[in-house]
């Protein structure tokens, strides 16, 4: 827990937010903006700032996060249609909140490369 992080705030329910999905390891809530029709953050409880600063006794822990947003698709059925889900990792590459977090984006086309 760092007071200074919103998703910590969220996860502890100090700020809200639309949660979707909650379990001892993480947690999963509506991006406040946006960028598809299915935009949700699958959130680690565990106060990590970012990829940088995981090992592999974090292994577990980020498989975890995919198969909850995995199983998130599912739910919103976009599953078939396809999703993406992104870990920005550093300023350069667009993570403006240093708590780790992966994107679930779907319900639209995507291009590729991502800008
Ligand atoms: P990133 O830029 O990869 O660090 O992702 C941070 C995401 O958090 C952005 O997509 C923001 O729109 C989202 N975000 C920021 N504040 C909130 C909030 N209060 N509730 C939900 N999502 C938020
Ligand atoms: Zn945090």
């Amino acid at each position: 827990m760092s007071k200074d992080c919103l998703f910590c705030r969220i996860l502890n329910k100090e700020v809200p937010a639309k949660i979707v999905y909650e379990d001892d390891r993480a947690i999963a809530f509506e991006d406040i903006n946006p960028q598809a029709p299915t935009h949700i953050l699958v959130v680690s409880r565990r106060h990590i700032a970012g990829l940088n600063d995981v090992g592999p006794e974090d292994a577990a822990l980020l498989g975890h996060l995919q198969l909850v947003a995995a199983q998130l698709a599912r739910d919103r059925r976009i599953a078939e249609s396809g999703y993406r889900t992104v870990l920005n990792t550093g300023r350069g590459a667009g993570q403006s909140i240093f708590h780790i977090h992966l994107h679930l984006l779907g319900g639209r086309g995507m291009r590729w490369p991502p800008g």
